[in-house]
């Protein structure tokens, strides 16, 4: 959509000099020469907004610097895991102390259970898990284990939802309420994209219609319970218990995809926060602590068609990694303290609130979406937005000048105005205010009214 260049780009001479981005420059020059784009995940090249990646250095506490030594307030959290923010001591410490027995076995470790009872002593909807080392492995196990189970092939999804980058998920929808799968990624079969339904979120009809179509064939609903990958597109409970029932109706099971949701909006993640059982619960990001960990759960009897002791294969060399268990058995530790989620939502609906106050009052469409510890900056008048065909793509070229505006005021956000923001229980009400400053400002520059 974007062509990445910034000849279009109005030179920011009201705004503040852009930082010094000389070394990043030079690394990423290198970096291509490397790796596709330059980067290991597409979503870290700077394709919809001004510049070339910045290459981190380092992070501590809410903070990040750049190869350039600039210093950033950081929203991104390496896209969710960082919930403690960077460095946390806690964690360090823990997988420092781990990490001095060794880094892998290959074989049982107490921490995996140590990590498994923080998980499942605290869970209402899930009695067993495996852990695997990515959130898309996490995904592609669920599927296939609901595949397993019910016999049935076909697997419904939501457009805008990301569940991993595994074949049967990276399906888009066209027009239409229940379209056939269209790939969105070249070099997935026909065949594979064909077993993927992709209906719009926040649908009834188009899920009835699905089921209807495909009578018995339907192995899974696959949801983001708080679809926070393409914007924040907020379901009701109502809808997502419509899917509930749905599922239970026809024999399918509901996986909830809570790779980005999960201790995210609470300890149990959005089921509990809706109060739904899922079939099967995914989970990611933050319970690596920031190293690579995924995991699934599900009841005792779906959990128990795994192998070795049933016949769905899953396994990996690296799964249940001493190191990350430390990270992520020390992060979760400071979770279930008592109040922890209480204060970090706090603190960002208080955030999110006044900024959403300052737009209100200067009359600039835009809003800010939230909800547990994420908001989304929406460029838009609508009060709600819940599905990703409601999302006017206009908004992303004032996102892209707010970016570059940002970084200039030394506040990082992920570099797309598709993505969504995070709070860490270490950002401050002193940096807060900083950055609440900085958005004003950029706020001021992208709808170009005078100051005040
Ligand atoms: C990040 C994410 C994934 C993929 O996890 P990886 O660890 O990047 O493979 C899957 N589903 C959701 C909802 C996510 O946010």
């Amino acid at each position: 959509m974007f062509s990445g260049s910034d000849d279009e780009i109005p030179v920011n001479t009201v705004g503040k000099p852009d930082i010094s981005r000389k070394k990043s420059a030079e690394l990423y020059e290198k970096s291509k020469t490397y790796f596709p784009g330059g980067v290991n995940s597409p979503v870290r090249a700077f394709k919809s907004v001004h510049g070339t990646p910045l290459f981190i250095q380092k992070g501590d506490g809410c903070h990040i610097w750049d190869a350039d030594g600039n210093q950033f307030i950081d929203f991104c959290a390496s896209w969710g895991p960082l919930i403690l923010g960077h460095n946390h001591p806690a964690v360090r410490e823990k997988v420092v102390e781990v990490m001095q027995n060794g880094m892998s076995f290959g074989a049982p470790t107490a921490l995996e259970n140590q990590l498994a009872e923080l998980i499942l002593k605290n869970n209402r909807y899930i009695k067993k898990i495996r852990f695997t080392s990515s959130g898309t492995e996490a995904v592609m196990s669920a599927v296939r284990l609901a595949r397993a189970y019910t016999k049935r092939d076909k697997i419904l999804k939501f457009e805008g939802c990301y569940h991993g980058h595994l074949d049967a998920l990276l399906v888009k929808a066209g027009s239409g309420l229940v379209t056939f799968g269209e790939s969105s990624s070249a070099g997935i079969p026909k065949a594979f994209a064909d077993e993927t339904i992709v209906v719009p979120l926040n649908n009834r009809q188009a899920v009835d219609e699905a089921f209807a179509k495909f009578e018995g064939q339907i192995a899974a609903v696959i949801i983001e319970p708080i679809p926070a990958n393409n914007g924040l597109l907020l379901q009701t409970k109502e809808f997502l218990e419509f899917l509930r029932e749905s599922c239970s109706r026809n024999k399918s099971l509901l996986i909830f995809d809570e790779v980005i949701s999960g201790f995210r909006v609470g300890f149990e993640g959005a089921a509990g926060f809706y109060d739904i059982k899922p079939d099967i619960i995914t989970y990611g990001k933050i319970i690596g602590g920031g190293l690579p960990v995924g995991m699934y759960g599900s009841s005792e009897e779906i959990m128990t068609m795994i192998s070795p002791d049933g016949p769905v294969y899953q396994a990996g060399t690296l799964s249940g990694n001493p190191v990350a268990m430390a990270a992520g058995i020390a992060q979760l530790t400071e979770l279930s303290k008592a109040g922890f989620y209480k204060d970090l939502n706090n603190k960002t609906s208080e955030f999110a609130g006044s900024i959403q106050r300052f737009a209100a009052s200067r009359n600039y469409k835009f809003n800010v979406f939230y909800i547990g510890s994420i908001f989304w900056f929406a460029f838009t008048d609508q009060e709600k937005i819940s599905a990703a065909e409601e999302i006017d793509p206009s908004g992303m070229e004032k996102f892209k000048i707010m970016h570059r505006e940002l970084l200039n005021r030394g506040i990082y956000f992920g570099p797309s105005g598709y993505e969504v923001g995070f709070i860490s229980s270490v950002h401050s009400k002193v940096d807060l205010e900083k950055a609440k400053r900085a958005i004003f400002e950029s706020l001021d520059l992208v709808f170009k009214l005078p100051k005040a």
